[in-house]
């Protein structure tokens, strides 16, 4: 069951016990960038693009997924309804930030996330525990035929983002107890989220992230 720190950030109680990971999604009140100077971020473009952070900091090229191993390196992805989720590997102490909106469910992030974490640090997918963080749900996230058809469906339809990257995450190997789902709204919550949506142009990010002491 997820919770809320004294940071005003939440946090997964199945993460917090490994001591040499820091992990969190952060809310309006919580300024991440202030708490981890050598943070690392992308340009988010709604795709399956994954990058590898090694160690930098700063805005590391264009791409939805950051992925990370090196101790002393945070990373993080920014979302005000779009789905945020941490990929934690427990052996090879490797990490990834992944952010996914309809486009980039639809794409396949997260399962591809999985595959470059397998590529690049050695990961299974049976050592990963995946969090995933406040982003709109289901019960506010009606869409149009446009976007139904893209998950299989049609007319006008409600989606459960949150749902089918945990999906992408049993079918790419993740066992699914290791899947820890938030289950909390952005759009039902704004005395706590940013959300797109309800806000329109107005609305900010929050950050989440994870990294490596
Ligand atoms: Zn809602």
């Amino acid at each position: 069951m997820f919770y809320k720190d004294s940071q005003h950030i939440y946090r997964v109680p199945e993460l917090d016990a490994f001591p040499w990971l820091v992990h969190g999604f952060g809310t309006r009140w919580s300024d991440i960038p202030a708490l981890f100077g050598n943070l690392g971020t992308l340009k988010q473009i709604h795709s399956a693009g994954c990058v590898a952070a090694e160690g930098r900091a700063g805005e590391l090229g264009r791409g939805d997924a950051l992925l990370e191993n090196r101790p002393g390196a945070v990373v993080a992805v920014k979302t005000a309804d779009c789905v945020p989720v941490l990929l934690v590997d427990e052996r090879r102490r490797a990490v990834a930030a992944v952010h996914a909106g309809w486009r980039g469910t639809a794409a396949g992030i997260t399962r591809r996330a999985v595959e470059a974490m397998h590529e690049r640090f050695g990961t299974a997918p049976g050592d990963l525990h995946a969090a995933i963080g406040p982003a709109i749900g289901v019960c506010c996230y009606q869409v149009g035929p446009e976007v139904a058809v893209q998950f299989g469906g049609e007319g006008r339809m409600h989606l459960d983002l949150a749902a089918g990257n945990g999906r992408q995450l049993e079918d790419a190997g993740l066992a699914a107890e290791r899947i820890y789902q938030s289950g909390l709204c952005t759009m039902c919550h704004a005395e706590e989220w940013h959300s797109f949506r309800r806000d329109r142009e107005k609305a900010a990010r929050q950050h989440s992230f994870v990294g490596i002491r």
